[in-house]
């Protein structure tokens, strides 16, 4: 067994997988307990009658072309949040193991840890730029089965160092799984991580079609790892878990000329994230504007409440973050339309 294979929960190595209904689309479906016509006005390509394919080969290859990565190194599931869920659900055994998380950072680890009954160590990221804490996360690394690290960090936008995160896989090579969330990576410039994973066999990295691609309802996230870890999640993730509307949506809505328009809606938010950052640093009601690689801003505002409020009365919404451990007083706003980006920065002026 590799040793990467050798974290994983012994009962899930030993597990007998669920024995889906065989997929063979030359032979007609008498075989899965489904009904043979389709729901009136259903207009779907397979037909919502059918189960679809479990890890539906077509998507995979698409989601590695997307991410320049082998297929047999692709899982896709319902969002990164179910590659979360499935990560810790594999590796942690509860009331035994634990993940490491690095606050302030995308708090759906920490649940996902809890929930399976994992313990969370927190390493916090250092103050000031929000950078990791190597040697702190090597050292609690050692204690646990799975590292989250978020580059471009949610919620506080910016890179985290690239060196830092391959010292941490190299430290923690046959120790520890070194998740990297790259859910903003497009936001950023910088290249994935996932050219690495060659020689980093405990890297598993994180990509989703919720951010860049403008396709959240859709919940298609793509985990990136060893083909031995995507072939250990493909036994517990559950049956049919991808829906067969959604791949139908997300293959159509991944072609080249969406994924130019894309591209082209990512570089306005770019120049959006920008003005909207000048704009901010010189009002009074602000304090500091974190730097960002990702679709958001973080804000440390003079008076939080009043910020809100001055959104609100302009019908818009940003994300509070003020009582969170180390952002007191900050908000977290994510680049809109120019028009909307335009509506708040007067709103929160006026105050
Ligand atoms: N990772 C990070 C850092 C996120 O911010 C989010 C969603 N906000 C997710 C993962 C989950 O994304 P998905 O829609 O792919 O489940």
């Amino acid at each position: 067994m590799s040793s990467v294979l050798s974290l994983a929960r012994p009962d899930i190595l030993e597990l007998q997988p669920y024995q889906h209904a065989a997929w063979d689309p030359s032979l007609e479906r008498m075989h899965a307990n489904e009904m043979p016509w389709r729901a009136l006005g259903d207009n779907t390509g397979a037909g919502l009658n059918r189960y679809p394919e479990p890890q539906p080969r077509a998507l995979v290859e698409r989601m590695a072309r997307l991410y320049g990565v082998p297929a047999n190194r692709v899982l896709v599931g319902r969002g990164s949040d179910e590659a979360i869920d499935l990560l810790v659900r594999a590796f942690c055994r509860a009331g035994v193991d634990a993940v490491v998380t690095c606050p302030p950072t995308f708090g759906f680890y920490k649940v996902a840890a809890r929930i399976q009954g994992a313990t969370v160590s927190e390493v916090p990221l250092r103050d000031g730029e929000f950078q990791l804490d190597t040697p702190r996360v090597v050292d609690a690394g050692r204690r646990a089965k799975i590292v989250f690290l978020c580059s471009p960090n949610n919620p506080t936008g910016n890179l985290l160092d690239e060196s830092d995160l391959v010292e941490t896989c190299q430290a923690l090579s046959g120790r520890a799984l070194v998740c990297v969330d790259e859910a903003y990576l497009e936001f950023s410039g910088r290249s994935s991580l996932a050219t690495r994973l060659d020689e980093l066999p405990n890297l598993v990295i994180l990509r989703t079609l919720s951010k860049a691609y403008a396709l959240a309802g859709a919940r298609c996230g793509t985990l990136i790892a060893s083909e031995e870890i995507v072939g250990l999640l493909k036994r517990i993730i559950p049956p049919y878990a991808i829906p067969s509307s959604t791949v139908e949506e997300v293959l159509q809505l991944t072609e080249a000329p969406q994924r130019a328009i894309s591209a082209e809606r990512v570089r306005t938010i770019l120049s959006e994230r920008e003005r909207m950052r000048t704009r901010l640093a010189a009002m009074p009601a602000v304090e500091r504007v974190f730097r960002s690689d990702g679709n958001f801003l973080l804000v440390r505002c003079r008076d939080a409440r009043r910020f809100l409020e001055a959104g609100k009365s302009a019908g818009l919404l940003v994300r509070d973050f003020s009582s969170a451990p180390r952002l007191a007083g900050c908000l977290r706003i994510s680049v809109g339309t120019p028009e909307q980006n335009e509506r708040l920065l007067a709103a929160v002026e006026r105050t």
